[in-house]
């Protein structure tokens, strides 16, 4: 802030001063109050990127004007000030590599005050160049003149270098041998092994991709098969929007969002008619997760390409990404052909975002690098006065620090059953302690009782002696998105929650839940009917066991005109009797209201993903794909269902699909009808509800919700009906927004319990 504030103070002949304090930034000003009101309003506009202004607070000034504006050293008082986020390369350093009479020209580690790597390098605070991995490098006289000159758009850039001073890139090969001359040669010679047909190991902001060429289906295929990830969809890189078009329907708010400092992934539409690339980046999928260039080698390698990237996270299996040069060369050596390493080490590992345009703004799916640890600014009502930390659910895990008004959520932390994800959450979690000097007085957790942060909330608690507060599942969904949008302590809404799985009440298991919820309390309205998950945890894994599970629920089971069904015949291939005694005899197949296991069922029924999945998601994923090809035309063919005592049955439906599947209606128009009978079901049911309790208010949320048709068609027909809808926007859906939710309740029954 300070060079802008000093450039716009000097315009508007402004004196005084300014500095860095706790709480932001302080102004002192003398000016004649036109001039001071004409730099208030200059301040708000011309704002850099990187700030964010909550508010300005202004009081008149005594004592004698200065004569100049000058910009002071920071106080040290409490670290309060917020730190920033990891950002794209700006359009000024942009220039600079590409221009041969510049000193920077190609050179990868270019960046200023306006962009570059901040949370990923930072070490401790306050953020001086000292406490980031920066401090290996000094500044050379030409680089430390930049830094001290306020009109510098490098002025107080801690992470500022050059060709003299600055890390070095280097291209190995999978041997560990250096493969280039200089240092400028490694792009050109990273971008022609590229275009044949070579896996790359890069190494970027937050941790290490893959690259290959998204148009050499045969390179495609060998990343996936190195890296044993058979058709989780691939993130991919285009040098600039145009190329994007050439692939994907893409927007004036998804080019916004696209060419945003963050640069996230932004999951657009595919082209029916597209110019060819690799059939196998997202196999039936109907979108594609796309990215610009966002560091000064992303642009340089880009612009000698002319088709994009393959750039999906170097890890193994599950692992988190790597991000040091000896254990990516370790690790990776079985995928990578090549290595382009640098010396600027990674401090904090930092995925790239996901985000997509839904219902006209952006929605996240999850949030990492470019947006982290960038704190959610909660409205002035709903202020903490206690610090929280909450801990998250398991499977997209995040943390969430709450204090005051600011909810500091950690980036996307994986899934925690990975033991290596597990020890990043733990390493995070001082992270972010120690860069927010924060100390917990209240930790809320998961009610589940094996979920590893809710083991480590009980043990942190216990070892502090502070309180404890265990919070539900769905209603953790449901307040997330409630605090997003600033609703009041004292309001009830009604929240559906749709997701995979969550500890419900009284042991049960839930997925799919009409809740009335405040901050305070949560009460189930209704919910689907419970179904068996027969083989327990395998049946998350393999679909057919849902189909199998509602099947069995229908009066025609049993009945001669099925047999004659594929679906039947292949489902008589699994050990049928056992299952059954099993679900008859409550062994080992829990149950459970679960939207998620719902569209398994269906998905599979159908012959999509029938015996397992590859990630998690897959198979609703592909349902919706599929549905969206002739949704409009079978909106008056939904499959029907029963509301019977706060209960969803869909033994209708599914009489009515296996009716379809007799007839060989095509897949897509059962997975259409489903779909819309899903949505009459949610539709209908929350109407009634809202109306039954008065309530005008309706917040969605749960992973089940980031399928498009689903969302959009239940938002747009319940306004119809006269309700406001609550979607979450900056957070994730899914579990990776439910530690806010957390907090946010945590806060509510300890902090000041008598809000509502
Ligand atoms: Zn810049
Ligand atoms: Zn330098
Ligand atoms: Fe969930």
């Amino acid at each position: 802030m300070r060079p802008t504030i000093w450039r716009l103070a000097r315009d508007l002949n402004i004196t005084g001063h300014v500095r860095n304090d706790g709480e932001g930034v302080f102004i002192e000003a003398w000016g004649t109050p036109t001039e001071i009101n004409q730099f208030i309003e200059a301040l708000l506009q011309q704002a850099p990127v990187l700030s964010n202004i909550y508010s300005i607070e202004h009081s008149p000034l005594s004592g004698t004007a200065a004569s100049t504006f000058t910009i002071l050293e920071s106080k040290k008082n409490t670290i309060n000030t917020h730190l920033p986020a990891d950002a794209a390369t700006c359009p000024e350093c942009l220039k600079e590599i590409f221009n041969p009479k510049d000193r920077r020209y190609r050179y990868p580690f270019t960046n200023c005050t306006h962009c570059g790597p901040r949370f990923s390098i930072i070490e401790q605070i306050p953020y001086d160049r000292t406490h980031t991995s920066m401090r290996h490098f000094t500044q050379c006289s030409d680089c430390q003149n930049e830094y001290e000159t306020p009109a510098d758009r490098r002025y107080h850039a801690q992470a500022n270098n050059c060709p003299t001073c600055g890390p070095k890139l280097w291209l190995e090969d999978g041997k560990g041998n250096p493969f280039t001359v200089t240092q400028k040669d490694s792009l050109s010679t990273c971008a022609e092994l590229l275009r044949a047909g070579k896996i790359i190991a890069i190494k970027g902001i937050g941790g290490f991709h893959l690259a290959c060429d998204a148009s050499q289906a045969q390179a495609v295929s060998r990343l996936r098969q190195r890296k044993n990830r058979q058709q989780k969809p691939f993130a991919l890189m285009a040098s600039n929007i145009n190329m994007i078009h050439r692939y994907a329907h893409c927007g004036e708010a998804e080019q916004q969002l696209l060419l945003h400092s963050a640069a996230p992934i932004v999951l657009l539409q595919r082209l029916s008619h597209a110019t060819p690339l690799a059939n196998n980046i997202a196999p039936n999928q109907h979108c594609l997760g796309f990215m610009l260039p966002y560091t000064p080698p992303h642009h340089l390698l880009m612009s000698e390409l002319d088709s994009p990237l393959v750039m999906t996270s170097a890890n193994i299996s599950d692992s988190p990404q790597c991000v040091d040069n000896e254990q990516a060369k370790d690790e990776l050596s079985n995928i990578a052909d090549y290595f382009l390493l640098h010396d600027r080490e990674i401090i904090n590992r930092c995925d790239d975002s996901v985000t997509r345009i839904a219902l006209e703004s952006k929605q996240t799916i999850r949030r990492a690098r470019g947006y982290v640890p960038q704190p959610l600014h909660l409205a002035h009502h709903l202020h903490a006065s206690k610090n929280i930390l909450a801990l998250g659910a398991e499977l997209k895990s995040t943390f969430c620090l709450l204090r005051n008004q600011d909810a500091f959520i950690s980036q996307h932390l994986g899934d925690l059953k990975n033991a290596d994800s597990w020890r990043d959450f733990k390493h995070n979690l001082r992270l972010y302690q120690t860069l927010f000097d924060f100390k917990a007085e209240i930790i809320a957790i998961d009610q589940h009782p094996n979920y590893l942060t809710s083991q480590l909330g009980r043990t942190l608690a216990e070892e502090h002696t502070i309180p404890l507060v265990e919070v539900q599942h769905h209603h953790a969904h449901i307040a997330a998105c409630m605090a997003e949008h600033g609703i009041p302590s004292e309001q009830t809404v009604i929240g559906i929650a749709l997701d995979g799985l969550g500890a419900g009440e009284q042991n049960q298991i839930w997925g799919a839940e009409f809740l009335k919820v405040t901050y305070l309390h949560s009460y189930k309205l209704a919910g689907f009917e419970p179904i068996a998950m027969p083989g327990g945890n395998r049946a998350t894994l393999e679909p057919w066991r849902n189909t199998l599970a509602n099947l069995i629920t229908l009066p025609v089971w049993n009945s001669d005109q099925l047999k004659q069904l594929e679906l039947i015949k292949f489902l008589h291939s699994k050990p049928l009797d056992t299952l059954i005694q099993a679900i008859e005899r409550n062994l080992n197949s829990p149950k459970a209201s679960s939207a998620g296991r719902l569209f398994d069922a269906v998905a599979a029924a159908i012959g999509i993903c029938r015996n397992n999945i590859h990630y998690e998601g897959q198979a609703a994923m592909e349902l919706e794909a599929l549905a969206s090809s002739c949704f409009a035309d079978e909106r008056s063919n939904a499959y029907e269902y029963e509301l019977k005592n706060g209960q969803l049955h869909f033994q209708p439906l599914w009489a009515q699909l296996l009716e379809d599947l007799k007839k060989r209606t095509p897949n897509k128009a059962i997975a259409a009808r489903f779909h819309h009978g899903v949505i009459n079901a949610v539709v209908e049911t929350a109407s009634q509800l809202a109306e039954q309790n008065d309530l005008d208010t309706i917040a969605l949320s749960g992973g089940v919700f980031q399928n498009q048709l689903l969302q959009r068609e239940v938002k747009d027909r319940l306004e119809q009906n006269k309700y406001k809808i609550l979607i979450p926007k900056a957070l994730p859906l899914n579990d990776g927004g439910i530690s806010l939710g957390q907090a946010i309740i945590a806060c509510h029954k300890k902090a000041h319990p008598t809000t509502c």
